[in-house]
């Protein structure tokens, strides 16, 4: 019990850990959560894109998993991450984005770096689908847009981007795999003590409200 209550404390010298299925906007919440905390976002999906934008041997390999909407095998994402900590930015705690999404991965971090909290921005299936398939990215600034929820100002929206894996068959891959890999760690966060959820299913700045609830 005494053990489970140091954990709770939020330790600025911790990380923090942005938990939920894709398109739960994990992403959108993300830039508040560094400015609050200053700690830089850690986003083992854009580390991948970013490998494979430069055609290194790591985003050749992590390519076909990532199209298909299969989770790249954990001694690759170990790698990456273990190399990241290294980093002088990374001294004082990051925001993993995407990360860890299997035990294996948890278990793994938790030898790397200790986490003090893990923000849990639930959305049902329903609601992922379009969420997904809606998603643009201006390559210029990293900014996330949705077609409906969120559309780019008119003088971006020509330069807009859509990733190639937001289409709808590689999106139920996805999902699939967080529900089967990904989504018992909630689980096992919780019983460490560590466990915050949020409802991600209502506008973006109310969820960023109860976000900022949780830090403060
Ligand atoms: P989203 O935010 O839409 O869930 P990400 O950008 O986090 O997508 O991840 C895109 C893809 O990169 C995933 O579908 C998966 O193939 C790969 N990926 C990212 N992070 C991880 C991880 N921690 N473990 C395994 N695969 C990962
Ligand atoms: P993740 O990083 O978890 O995959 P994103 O932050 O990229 O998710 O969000 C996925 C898509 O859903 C984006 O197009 C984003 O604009 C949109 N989105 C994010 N949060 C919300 C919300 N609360 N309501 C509606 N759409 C949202």
């Amino acid at each position: 019990m005494l053990i489970e209550k140091v954990y709770f404390a939020v330790d600025m010298s911790q990380s923090i850990v942005l938990f939920g299925p894709p398109g739960a906007g994990k992403g959108t919440q993300a830039d508040a959560i560094v400015e609050a905390t200053g700690k830089p976002q850690v986003s083992t999906g854009d580390m991948l894109r970013a490998a494979l934008a430069a055609g290194t041997s790591l985003g050749l390999e992590a390519k076909k998993y990532m199209e298909a909407g299969e989770l790249v095998p954990d001694d690759v994402i170990i790698d990456l991450i273990e190399e990241r900590m290294q980093q002088d930015d990374a001294g004082d705690g990051v925001l993993f984005d995407g990360f860890p999404r299997t035990i294996t991965q948890a278990e793994a971090l938790a030898k790397i770096a200790e986490v003090s909290l893990v923000i849990s921005i639930d959305v049902p299936d329903n609601a992922i689908v379009e969420r997904i398939v809606g998603r643009r990215m201006d390559p210029e600034t990293g900014d996330i847009y949705h077609v409906t929820f969120k559309p780019a100002p008119a003088e971006i929206s020509g330069r807009l981007i859509q990733r190639k894996d937001d289409n709808e068959e590689a999106v139920r891959t996805r999902l699939t795999a967080y529900h089967n890999q990904t989504s018992p760690l909630a689980i096992w966060y919780a019983e460490k003590g560590l466990l915050a959820t949020v409802n991600g299913n209502q506008a973006m700045d109310d969820v960023g409200a109860e976000i900022s609830a949780v830090l403060n």
